[in-house]
C-alpha cells in the first residue's frame, strides 16, 4: 500500500509517500520549517502545503511531537501550549479533508526501526530513543510496542528532564561541543539502562545522522546502534500506522 506520511517536529514537518510494505520512501521527501509559532491554525497551513505538494487525495499518517491517546493530544509539548487536549486526527481531517491517523512521533519512528530497521526480528525490549528539537522514546516487547512511554521526561541527579540536559535542541541552544552532548547523551543512556536493561537501543532523530561522532563518548554494556532508516523513520512509521488504522474495521 502507498500512503502519505508526515513527521511534524519542532523544526521542520516532513512528508514523502511511503510503500507500507517495504517501508521504502517513493521519490523524493518534501520538507519545510515547522512554523512559528506552531499553534493548531499555523500547522494545519503548513500540513494543507505538505497535502497540495503531493496532491495526495487519500488517507494519510502523522507522527506528532507529544504523547496522544485516540488522536487526542495529552500536554503541551514543544509545538505550542495550545495544542493540550485538541483531538489533532479529528482537527485535520476536518481542515484538510483526508482522513488522518495521528501517533506520537517517537512511536512512529520506533514502528519502523522494528518493521524495517535495527530492531527487527529482535526479541525482548528493544528500546527507540529519539534525539532533536525533544527526547521521544518508544518501547517494544517481542516487537510490539508500548506507547506513549515519555523517557525524555525522566529526571536527572539535578533534578532537570533529560530532554532539556541532552537534547540537539539543548545543544544548540547552550551552543555544546559534540563532545559534552556525547557525554551528557552517556549518561541519559546509562540511566535508561538502569532502569530497563533493555537488550538494544536504538538512536533516532537528528542525532542518528552525527551517531558515529558521539558514540565515541557512550560506555554502557547495553548494545547501541544508530536508527537504519535515520530521520525518516518518523516519516515511514507515520504511514504504516495509518495503514494498521486502515486494515481496522
Ligand atoms: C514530547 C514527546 C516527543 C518528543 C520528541 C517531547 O517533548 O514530550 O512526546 O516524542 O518530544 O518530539
Amino acid at each position: 500500500m502507498e500512503l502519505l506520511g508526515i513527521d511534524i517536529g519542532g523544526s521542520g514537518i516532513k512528508g514523502a509517500v511511503v510503500n507500507t510494505r517495504t517501508g521504502q520512501l517513493i521519490g523524493e521527501r518534501y520538507r519545510i520549517p515547522t512554523p512559528k509559532p506552531a499553534d493548531p491554525e499555523a500547522v494545519c497551513a503548513a500540513i494543507q502545503l505538505v497535502i497540495s505538494h503531493f496532491n495526495w487525495k487519500g488517507a494519510v499518517g502523522c507522527g506528532f511531537p507529544t504523547p496522544l491517546k485516540q488522536g487526542k493530544c495529552l500536554t503541551e509539548g514543544n509545538l505550542h501550549k495550545s495544542w493540550k487536549g485538541v483531538a489533532v486526527d479529528a482537527l485535520f481531517t476536518h481542515r484538510i479533508g483526508n482522513k488522518f491517523t495521528v501517533i506520537n512521533d517517537a512511536d512512529a519512528a520506533g514502528i519502523a526501526e522494528s518493521c524495517f530497521g535495527a530492531g527487527k526480528g529482535q526479541k525482548g525490549v528493544v528500546l527507540i530513543v529519539t534525539i532533536g528539537t525533544g527526547i521521544g522514546s518508544s518501547i517494544f516487547l517481542d516487537g510490539k510496542l508500548l506507547p506513549n512511554t515519555e523517557l525524555g521526561h525522566l529526571l536527572n541527579k539535578n533534578g532537570e528532564i533529560f530532554e532539556n540536559y541532552a537534547s540537539d535542541g539543548t545543544r544548540k541552544r547552550k551552543d555544546l561541543p559534540k563532545k559534552e552532548w556525547g557525554k551528557r547523551l552517556n549518561k541519559y543512556f546509562a540511566h535508561l539502562q538502569l532502569i530497563l536493561d533493555p537488550e538494544l537501543i536504538i538512536v533516532g532523530g537528528g542525532a542518528s545522522k552525527k551517531f558515529d561522532k558521539l558514540s565515541e563518548h557512550f560506555r554502557i554494556d547495553t548494545p547501541i546502534v544508530a536508527a537504519k532508516t535515520q530521520n525518516e523513520a518518523g516519516i515511514i512509521g507515520a504511514a504504516m500506522a495509518a495503514s494498521f488504522s486502515l486494515a481496522c474495521p
